[in-house]
């Protein structure tokens, strides 16, 4: 294979493992989690898979990535993840770009930016930190629309719920429908509530 012909190789299987995490972010809306997922791959096979349960579990630490992480470690029977990639629909934040880092994990790719917590780019760049002992390549927008779609579909429907139970626009009173459109526009934004 030439470069080009790796470089297509490559970007199908991220396509295909972004598939695998959009699959766990599914699993977390069926519980009624904000719909994050997450996978590690090393050589080419799916070693550790994770969902967002931080509501569930009572655990603010339960990101998608720190439980695929915690999956693959366990899976590989090594607290290193040499050579790995941690696939995730939305962009990790400080915390779980600390955990990829002290995993060294090669790659982090992720499909949509998280501009309220996400450190791979957004609020820092923890891959990339030039004080790090170790970088990890980042590529982003992979599969974005699907996993924004997720995002999106899932605030909708809070927000809905809580105007048909309150009779209230939103917590902005005045400004509430405002501030519903704005965060429609704001697809991929966690808000708050992650
Ligand atoms: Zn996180």
């Amino acid at each position: 294979m030439d470069e080009n012909e790796e470089g297509e190789a490559t970007e199908r299987e991220d396509e295909r493992f972004m598939g695998a995490a959009l699959d766990e972010a599914r699993r977390a809306l069926q519980i009624d989690e904000v719909p994050v997922g997450a996978v590690v791959v090393v050589d080419g096979v799916i070693v550790g898979r994770g969902h967002n349960r931080t509501r569930t579990d009572t655990d603010p630490t339960a990101h998608a990535e720190v439980l695929a992480i915690r999956d693959a470690t366990r899976t590989v029977g090594d607290q290193r993840l040499r050579g790995g990639t941690l696939y995730s629909t939305v962009e990790p934040c400080f915390m779980c770009a600390g955990a990829a880092s002290h995993a060294r994990v090669e790659r982090i790719v992720f499909g949509v930016r998280d501009p309220k917590f996400g450190a791979c780019g957004s609020l820092g760049d923890v891959p990339g930190h030039p004080g790090l002992n170790h970088a990890s390549a980042v590529r982003e927008g992979v599969a974005a629309e699907a996993c924004r779609e997720l995002m999106v579909g899932f605030f909708r429907s809070k927000r809905a719920a809580a105007r048909s139970a309150t009779g209230i626009v939103d917590r902005g009173a005045g400004r509430g429908a405002d501030r519903g459109a704005a965060a429609d526009a704001a697809a991929g934004a966690i808000e708050e509530e992650s």
